[in-house]
């Protein structure tokens, strides 16, 4: 099994402007607990924004009618998934449907893609949030025209603003997976992806601990 997602601590990068990941240590084992009792015990609370690390974006997360994370049926989580590679010369540019025309045929089988642009390996980097690959528009609604499920991609989002791709996906109720991480480690061009979300009552999105399992 093949982890494909970040792990999650107060230095998880974030947006600029976005909260980062708190963790609140309520007992320890190492130290006696808030209330004076004597529980040796290890136990925590965690604030975490909902698109904080790999995680799933919702249809509600852009549109107020949208299917919420908790609603999101799990068989549309996890089965076989196409791999596309994108050429890093595509870096700070978009990816468009010739990017993806190759694999037409086993992204229309599988109905799942994660698109391994190469920009994981600059988490943590200056430019990571700011200069990512895109995914065109146009890209995103060839994808819905092939009947995706499930599009996953190694950049913290989509696109930018004004969110061609994000709108073209979600509005088609198709799942993103933003912020995967480790796609070099998958071999084949075909993989089994899980990627489960918690069930946040009527929430926008969820982190996920995204695997890739090869036969
Ligand atoms: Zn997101």
């Amino acid at each position: 099994m093949i982890d494909l997602s970040h792990p999650l601590d107060p230095d998880t990068p974030v947006y600029p402007d976005y909260p980062r990941v708190a963790v609140t240590i309520l007992d320890g084992t190492d130290r006696p607990s808030a209330k004076g009792n004597a529980r040796h015990l290890n136990s925590s609370h965690v604030s975490i924004g909902l698109h904080c690390g790999t995680h799933m974006d919702a249809p509600f997360h852009f549109f107020g009618e949208g299917q919420t994370i908790d609603r999101i049926p799990l068989e549309r989580c996890v089965g076989p998934t196409a791999l596309v590679r994108i050429d890093p010369d595509v870096h700070g540019g978009q990816i468009e449907p010739v990017h993806l025309s190759a694999a037409e045929s086993t992204i229309r089988r599988t109905g799942r893609i994660v698109l391994d642009t190469g920009w994981h390996q600059r988490w943590g980097q200056g430019d990571y949030f700011d200069s990512h690959p895109v995914l065109s528009g146009a890209a995103a609604r060839y994808l819905v025209e092939l009947g995706v499920g499930l599009v996953g991609i190694d950049t913290p989002s989509v696109d930018r603003p004004p969110f061609e791709a994000h709108l073209a996906l979600l509005g088609r109720g198709v799942l993103i997976v933003e912020n995967l991480t480790n796609l070099g480690a998958i071999a084949a061009d075909v993989f089994t992806l899980a990627a489960i979300p918690l069930a946040l009552r009527g929430r926008d999105g969820s982190p996920v601990r995204a695997v890739a399992m090869e036969r």
